[in-house]
């Protein structure tokens, strides 16, 4: 499982242990993923050319569409980025596929026990132990999400219950008579589940449950929804941070420093800024670029995550050397837009909505007038008409507040949105369409 040990080294020590992996990694990738060599080669670089982590810049970034070209459309195979034969696959999953078409992920057996492992580091960091029963609330699909969080955590001689194919209902049953004390799924999810509690009539603090594991949405680290699931839940809020393509990479520990430990003997990530690509220095808006420095069936090297996140140059009080990022993911650097000549990023809405309990849920809408952009809240909540007035003054007053930006607010009947148990996109963009149909 994990390293304790790599968990305490000294920057010094963790750099020329991310230097031997590194070079490991690259050597491999250039000799068995048609993809990266192609890479390489049309940018001029030999792996004996990155002979430190400065060196790292020289090698182009890749990212999520590059993958997808790679993959092509021939419908068959994982296409050129997989440095493995088909035979050696022992897992395969794919992306989400909630920003388009899914990727495909090919593991060995090798790479999903790396897998597990990093999970192990965060397990780990909140304290599972063997007296702990955990609960999986995840469809257990393709999506790759959750299976190695229940894998990880039975490896830990953990109990662990995969709450796949069942309703809300049975899984409180669950929770009720197997006396689960982790939870593990979607923030948004969660704070469902406890509202389901209370409608049937179950107190959660009547219940067993201590530690939730948040993770595939960013809502583990947004002030005012964790502070919502710690008092629905009375239990413990631990975030997790990772991506289907490059691994789970960041976990908070029990000492909670306001942040996330990024998993450094595992992930070497590069800090730049948003736009122009040039390091930033700690503290400051940082768009993540992450090599993982032991996935060999598909490598991943100098991979453009887009998460946005603010690094700390601060030690963390459990005496973890591992860096950790504050506030978790601050935002993706696409999903940055610019309205009425305001940055603007729908992280600040989640955190401003949450805050607010009779709203359960919402979507964003972005729209065009003429030449203006206008943007719609749509609140679901069960006060209406006259009485919903005081709700939608508040919104507006404090969306402004947080996004300097005005909004129309619209209240609509609890059920109007789907409710996805993987990761939900509140943010509707009917721009295009509608310059389309303009134009056409
Ligand atoms: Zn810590």
């Amino acid at each position: 499982m994990w390293n304790p040990i790599l968990e305490k080294l000294g920057p010094s020590e963790l750099k020329k242990v991310q230097l031997l992996k590194l070079k490991r990694i690259l050597a491999w990738a250039y000799g068995r993923s048609p993809f990266y060599r192609k890479k390489f080669d049309q940018a001029g670089v030999s792996v004996d050319d990155i002979r430190s982590l400065d060196d790292l810049p020289k090698i182009p970034l890749t990212d999520k569409d590059a993958w997808l070209a790679a993959q092509g459309d021939c419908g068959q195979g994982f296409g050129t980025t997989t440095a493995i034969s088909e035979r050696e696959t022992v897992r395969y999953h794919q992306t989400s596929g909630t920003t388009g078409k899914p990727i495909r992920l090919a593991f060995n057996h090798r790479d999903w026990n790396w897998w597990l492992q990093c999970w192990g580091y965060g397990l780990a960091a909140l304290e599972l132990s063997r007296e702990d029963r955990a609960l999986v609330c995840f469809p257990f699909n393709l999506f790759v999400g959750w299976w190695g969080g229940q894998d990880a955590a039975r490896l830990m001689r953990c109990c662990v219950y995969s709450g796949g194919g069942m309703p809300t209902e049975q899984r409180l049953q669950v929770i009720l008579e197997h006396r689960i004390s982790v939870l593990m799924g979607a923030p948004s999810y969660l704070l469902r589940l406890a509202a389901s509690a209370q409608k049937n009539g179950i107190r959660t603090s009547d219940l067993t449950v201590r530690k939730l594991v948040c993770g595939a949405e960013p809502g583990g680290s947004i002030p005012a929804m964790r502070a919502r699931l710690e008092q629905a839940w009375g239990a413990e809020v631990f975030d997790h941070l990772g991506a289907s393509e490059v691994g789970p990479w960041g976990y908070e520990c029990s000492a909670h420093p306001g942040g996330v430990h990024i998993c450094e003997s595992f992930f070497l990530m590069e800090f730049v800024h948003p736009e122009t690509f040039e390091p930033t220095r700690p503290g400051e808006l940082s768009r993540l670029v992450v090599t993982s420095l032991e996935k060999y069936s598909q490598p991943v090297i100098r991979w453009d995550l887009k998460d946005l996140v603010r690094v700390s140059d601060q030690p963390c009080p459990c005496g973890r050397s591992f860096r950790w990022v504050q506030g978790g993911i601050l935002g993706r650097a696409d999903d940055l837009i610019k309205i009425r000549g305001v940055l603007f990023s729908p992280r600040g809405v989640e955190d401003v909505v949450r805050s607010f309990g009779p709203v359960s849920d919402y979507r964003v809408v972005l729209s065009r007038r003429g030449e203006m952009d206008e943007l719609t809240l749509r609140a679901e909540t069960a006060l209406c008409g006259t009485e919903g007035e005081p709700l939608k003054n508040d919104l507006k007053a404090a969306l402004k507040v947080k996004t300097h930006l005005r909004f129309g607010i619209e209240l609509c009947p609890p059920g109007t949105f789907p409710r996805q148990e993987i990761k939900t996109r509140r943010l509707i963009d009917l721009r295009e369409k509608e310059n389309a149909d303009e134009q056409g």
